[in-house]
């Protein structure tokens, strides 16, 4: 995509022209969850809430790859790094989630051999120049991240790379939707899909959930004319009665979305049962290596299992990740919980909701 193209999304006539449509819509009450961290985040960026007329309010959904990893998954990774000859793996965000006693960046600092990467590829890297150490990946992330991933599983099979292992705490989002439509108090009353998940798994993906709960969905993208679309095309499936599984996002996401991705996310890996940080265990929404690869799972080779722990006390991430409550909702917010000393992942990641508020919605108080 061209950045001319993407500009033409930010056109500040056509979000003008798409806020003052919806302003003349929306009559009644509704609650619109944008699952996707991402989405979140550029949300706040561009002011979107601003735009919006009282009768919308905004909840932020579990779309954040770190903050929905369970406590105990953050407990079993601190496990791994503490075992000899090991070297840990992971995406930047994650080495500062709290577990119950400690942390991947406080191990560090204790001279535990854990490395950031940017890419899975640069620890299959590491795992061939350090042959008599192993090398555990921390699988995070959603459908979006998978493939890469899966196809970085196939490399270190067909390159023959025995010391490269994965610890996968995947997750996807389809059933986590069905999880929150079970929660009755997230009162949901449409979602805007994620996009980048989207692309990978296509509309279809949302089918089944969507003949269940007849509940408006709308895939979405991530410039300001987009969400407004989205926010639109929800509005006004809410205000006429007629829900619909819709595309707001079709220049990106499609029917079937990436077969080549899906097909290679299939190969590697199985769906299977998994815990998400403030939800709890979720039937089938987690991905564990297929048979054929169980010579690098993670897990089984380090001979640790994610137990259920107890989020931080006084964190509310739980209701927070499910809609239920804002940030500044949270007693520990602003003040125990700070970007610089968070006592939850969502203050820790980029993408998590308390870290948004925090950096971009200083009145957040007046709206929550
Ligand atoms: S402000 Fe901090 S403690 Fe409160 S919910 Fe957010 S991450 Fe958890």
């Amino acid at each position: 995509m061209t950045a001319n193209h993407t500009e033409a999304y930010r056109d500040p006539e056509l979000t003008r022209q798409l806020s003052d449509e919806i302003n003349q819509i929306s009559h009644q009450p509704i609650r619109l969850m944008e699952v996707c961290g991402t989405h979140t985040v550029s949300i706040f960026r561009h002011g979107i809430r601003d735009l919006l007329p009282d009768t919308i309010t905004l909840v932020s959904g579990p779309g954040c790859p770190v903050c929905v990893t369970a406590q105990g998954e953050i407990d079993a990774f601190v496990e791994i790094a503490r075992k000899e000859d090991v070297i840990v793996t992971t995406f930047g965000d994650l080495i500062r989630v709290p577990g119950s006693a400690s942390s991947l960046e406080k191990e560090r600092a204790e001279g535990r051999d854990i490395r950031v990467v940017y890419s899975v590829m640069d620890a299959l890297s590491i795992a061939r120049k350090n042959q008599n150490k192993q090398v555990v990946f921390l699988g995070i992330g959603f459908e979006t991240t998978v493939p890469t991933i899966a196809a970085a599983v196939l490399t270190a099979r067909e390159m023959k790379i025995p010391n490269f292992c994965l610890f996968s705490a995947h997750k996807t989002v389809p059933p986590a939707l069905t999880a929150l439509m079970e929660t009755r108090e997230t009162k949901i009353n449409g979602f805007i899909l994620p996009g980048h998940v989207s692309v990978v798994i296509g509309l279809d993906a949302y089918r089944q959930f969507f003949k269940k709960y007849r509940v408006p969905c709308v895939a979405g993208g991530f410039e300001p004319a987009d969400i407004l679309q989205a926010i639109r095309m929800l509005v006004d499936q809410i205000e006429s009665g007629s829900p619909a599984l819709a595309n707001a996002y079709p220049r990106a996401v499609t029917k079937d979305g990436n077969p080549k991705a899906r097909a290679t996310i299939e190969q590697v890996f199985k769906p299977a049962d998994a815990i998400w940080r403030g939800i709890g265990p979720i039937p089938a929404s987690g991905l564990r290596l297929r048979e054929a690869f169980a010579d690098m799972d993670g897990g089984k080779r380090m001979e640790i299992e994610p137990s259920e722990v107890e989020d931080p006390k006084g964190c509310a991430c739980g209701e927070i990740l499910t809609g239920m409550k804002n940030p500044p909702a949270c007693p520990l917010y602003k003040k125990k919980c700070t970007p610089m000393h968070p006592v939850g992942p969502c203050m820790v990641s980029t993408e998590g909701t308390c870290a948004a508020y925090y950096r971009y919605h200083e009145d957040s108080l007046l709206r929550s």
